[in-house]
């Protein structure tokens, strides 16, 4: 194992390296690079890396698991203005906890995980006590994945704009393996434009990876979720 030393100017590069790919690809675009927001996504990995990347400059990071969230948010809660996102899976019961520690949460997908995400009778809704979500497309044929089929994101919507202590921010989206990701975030980039016909305000794209966040960016998404390309290969889950 290399130590701290040795370890910080790679990653320091690679972060560098994709901040100026991003900002090469909102040129492209016509869009202005301080608008998109780059999520380092963290999982797997200690929270000493989240430390480091915090040391870099870094205040958005991703995690998939509750519980290996919880532990790392605990551990680095000193860590001002450092930005929890919570992009995995999420059953309903543990929704209540993973509220108190993120600030947004990207893979709502259903209404019952509305329900759990929202406040209750008699809790505050203050802006302080309110969790951003993006409602989670699906954007293969299998049911199985993560996600609302885009024939039902108007009613997911419905119910989250309904529900108190939630603020819908946008859609979002991982790229099915073997299509081309334009053609995918193309199809993203619709149902937002369909989301906004009810919710003006919800204008956000969740899109790209290590592999896609160029044709992400292309087709309009603002946060951007990459973890290898920047963290380097994951160790295994533990
Ligand atoms: C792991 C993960 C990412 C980051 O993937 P990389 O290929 O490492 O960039 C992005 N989004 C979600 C939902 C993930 O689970």
């Amino acid at each position: 194992m290399p130590g701290l030393a040795d370890r910080l100017p790679e990653l320091a590069d690679r972060l560098a390296a994709v901040r100026a790919e991003i900002a090469d690809a909102a040129r492209a675009a016509g869009r202005d690079p301080g608008a998109l927001t780059t999520i380092v996504v963290t999982k797997f990995h200690p929270a000493t890396l989240i430390r480091e990347l915090y040391g870099l400059g870094v205040r958005d990071v991703g995690e998939n698991r509750h519980q290996e969230a919880l532990a790392k948010s605990a551990e680095l809660a000193e860590l001002e203005g450092l930005r929890w996102h919570f992009i995995g899976q999420l059953q309903s019961n543990k929704a209540r906890q993973v509220r108190r520690y993120s600030h947004i949460v990207h893979s709502v997908d259903r209404p019952a995980l509305v329900d759990a995400l929202a406040t209750r009778a008699g809790e505050p809704t203050a802006a302080e006590n309110t969790v951003d979500i993006f409602l989670q497309l699906n954007l293969t044929d299998d049911p199985g994945r993560g996600g609302v089929a885009p024939a039902g994101l108007e009613a997911l919507a419905e119910h989250a704009l309904a529900a108190p202590g939630l603020r819908l921010r946008g859609v979002m989206a991982v790229a099915p393996l073997g299509e081309d990701p334009r053609a995918a975030f193309e199809r993203l980039r619709a149902a937002s434009d369909r989301l906004r016909a009810l919710a003006p305000d919800a204008r956000d794209i969740s899109a790209g990876m290590s592999a896609d966040f160029r044709a992400a960016v292309l087709e309009g998404a603002t946060h951007l979720r990459i973890g290898t390309a920047i963290t380097g290969s994951r160790p295994a889950p533990r």
